[in-house]
């Protein structure tokens, strides 16, 4: 097996204000991602109980000029035009899609998902998310029937309450076609490409089988996702991925396979509520269809504020411009606080 799970221990010496002065070792990890190397300080650690604030005031103050409430939402959010979708916008159940307003690319969406403003995390119902991804698919089938110059990476995200950069309460999720990867993403797929060159087989593949027979960062499988913790993660609580087998776009997801991915995205969203965290990044990481080394993959990353007190994001210097993330946990103990979640969810 070549993958390898790279760690490189440190330890910083201060004399502690805490106890007159003696001397404090404090540990850090340095991770290596496995694939691009990239890597990750597992630091600052803490207790994995974070505070939920009283939300009521934020909720009720952004509800009156939410424009994607239901009374709002034909008046206030775009359509298509004709060439792209006759009808303007898609609807399916209570969920509407169309153009993000302000979009990253020349083909983006947005879609809500139903008419409830505000949803708790650990309330949004699987069913919920399932429907909101086939959404995202009805768009991707008709941006590539019209052989739209766009759709070549289908990608989807999701920014959930305003830890995560989310400026709207009401649940929605990003989606858009793009010819060019976003930076990760293209990194990713070369590493994964330069890997299949090499060992002649998908990273992924053998990183679902590495971290399966490894067990201590590995959830299980629902359906053809294989569920595990990241090694070396972008999130201060440690992220959740999924690794869908057989799948390199969004396109090549099944019904069944969107009820699995809505399944295990509700098992993560479970645990990080028991440790009080309310805000999530979500993206998919697709090949393009004839990339035969790509796996679609997505990862769910619980955001935090550090210090609530003043909503200071969890994306500072370090983050933001070293591109270096901190994880405030080892990501085999978030794992096991995780597990048991998705165990629920296999039954
Ligand atoms: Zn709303």
């Amino acid at each position: 097996m070549p993958i390898r799970f790279a760690v490189t221990r440190k330890e910083a010496v201060i004399l502690d204000p805490g106890s007159a002065m003696q001397k404090k070792a404090i540990p850090v990890e340095v991770r290596a991602d496995p694939l691009t190397g990239r890597t990750s300080r597992i630091c600052h650690f803490r207790t994995l109980r974070f505070e939920k604030p009283d939300l009521t005031r934020l909720i009720e103050a952004s509800q009156a000029t939410c424009p994607f409430c239901p009374e709002k939402l034909l008046r206030l959010t775009p359509c298509f035009p004709a060439e792209i979708l006759a009808e303007g916008r898609l609807v399916r159940d209570e969920m509407t899609l169309f153009p993000n307003i302000a979009p990253y690319d020349g083909l983006g969406a947005v879609a809500t998902l139903g008419r409830r403003h505000y949803i708790p995390m650990a309330e949004i119902e699987p069913e919920r998310i399932a429907n909101g991804l086939a959404l995202a698919l009805d768009f991707f089938r008709r941006v590539r029937a019209i052989r739209h110059s766009e759709a070549v990476y289908y990608l989807l995200s999701w920014n959930y309450m305003p830890a995560s950069g989310s400026s709207l309460i009401h649940p929605h999720l990003q989606i858009f076609a793009s010819s060019t990867a976003p930076n990760q993403l293209r990194e990713e797929l070369a590493a994964a490409q330069a890997y299949a060159s090499l060992h002649g087989a998908a990273y992924w593949d053998e990183l679902a089988a590495a971290e399966k027979a490894d067990g201590s960062r590995y959830f299980g499988r629902i359906g053809r996702i294989e569920w595990l913790a990241s090694f070396a993660p972008f999130g201060v609580v440690g992220d959740v991925v999924g690794v869908v087998a057989g799948c390199r776009t969004l396109l090549d997801l099944s019904v069944e396979d969107l009820k699995a991915i809505a399944q295990g995205l509700a098992a993560a969203m479970a645990a990080y509520d028991r440790m009080g965290i309310y805000s999530f990044n979500v993206c998919f990481f697709p090949g393009r269809q004839e990339d035969e080394f790509a796996r679609l993959r997505l990862v769910f990353s619980p955001r935090i504020y550090y210090n609530p007190v003043l909503a200071t994001p969890d994306a500072t210097a370090l983050r933001t411009l070293y591109n270096e993330s901190i994880c405030v946990g080892f990501p085999e103990q978030i794992a096991a606080a995780v597990r048991a979640e998705f165990q629920r969810a296999e039954d």
